[in-house]
């Protein structure tokens, strides 16, 4: 069935991969970008080409008064937002010793504020139809940790306690609620890991990084109606680590 599925940060990497993916199931979609719009637009434009229904909305998730405003304005004049995917997310790493609150915060609000800002406007049109679909990519740094990355960690394991909260409030109403953990994509922000590559894939079993679209392609599953007994789950896409 054709739903209308909400992507944050779906300009590039893994979100502009979810939105890729989700147009081939037939879905229309929504897209977020907070800085990319030149890459944003690109994607909206090659979708438009391929006759894929495809809003650009321009938010800031940390912004919650903003993100509210133009989700409520956007599911007035288009209708209910049915699938969210979380995907907005930064890193600012460093040792917690040294760590400032600035890069602290800004991690935490990005990941967890933005799921409240984002998440909270879309359920109720959710709630009327009996049917939602809200994803939340994680990490794998959230159930493992990793150095240099408390605030990344803590950010993402508070997602995944979200993710089973709020599975638990609305799974019975036919909104399933579930995360998805990546290890190493192959995306910009992978790039700016200061560990030596040779060393990230040392610890990788399958001795290579993910794709951008390995993560799409589980999202999108658990977006559609073969997951209709998927509740409250972290499934990782990690090549074996963990
Ligand atoms: P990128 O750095 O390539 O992309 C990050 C995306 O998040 C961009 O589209 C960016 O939008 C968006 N974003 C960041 N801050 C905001 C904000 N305040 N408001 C709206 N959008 C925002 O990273 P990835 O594609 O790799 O990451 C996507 C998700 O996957 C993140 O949540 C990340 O934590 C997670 N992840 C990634 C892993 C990896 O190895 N790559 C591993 C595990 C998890 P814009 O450019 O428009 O500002």
């Amino acid at each position: 069935m054709m739903h209308r599925a909400l992507i944050t940060g779906a300009g590039r990497g893994i979100g502009k991969a979810v939105a890729e993916e989700l147009a081939r199931c037939g879905h229309r979609l929504v897209l977020n970008y907070h800085h990319s719009e030149d890459q944003a637009r690109t994607l909206q434009a090659s979708l438009h080409g391929l006759n894929v229904d495809a809003v650009l909305l321009r938010f800031d998730v940390t912004d919650v008064d903003q993100t509210r405003k133009i989700l409520r304005e956007d599911i007035k004049k288009n209708g209910s937002i049915d699938i969210v995917v979380n995907n907005a997310g930064i890193t600012k790493d460093m040792l917690f010793a040294g760590m400032k609150f600035e890069s602290w915060d800004r991690v935490i609000r990005t990941t967890l504020t933005g799921f409240y800002a984002v998440t909270q406007p879309c359920i109720l049109g959710m709630l009327k139809q009996n049917w939602g679909r809200v994803i939340n990519i994680a990490s794998l740094a959230g159930l493992a940790g990793n150095p240099g990355q408390t605030n990344y960690s803590a950010a993402k394991a508070g997602l995944i306690g979200a993710t089973r909260s709020l599975s638990h409030e609305l799974c019975a109403r036919g909104i399933l609620v579930n995360a998805v953990a990546p290890g190493f994509i192959d995306t910009d922000m992978l790039k700016n890991i200061q560990i030596d590559e040779k060393d990230l894939l040392r610890n990788i079993p399958m001795g290579r990084f993910g794709r951008p679209e390995e993560v799409a392609k589980v999202v999108a599953f658990l977006a559609g109606e073969n997951a209709s007994y998927i509740s409250g789950q972290v499934i990782g896409v990690n090549g074996g680590m963990l």
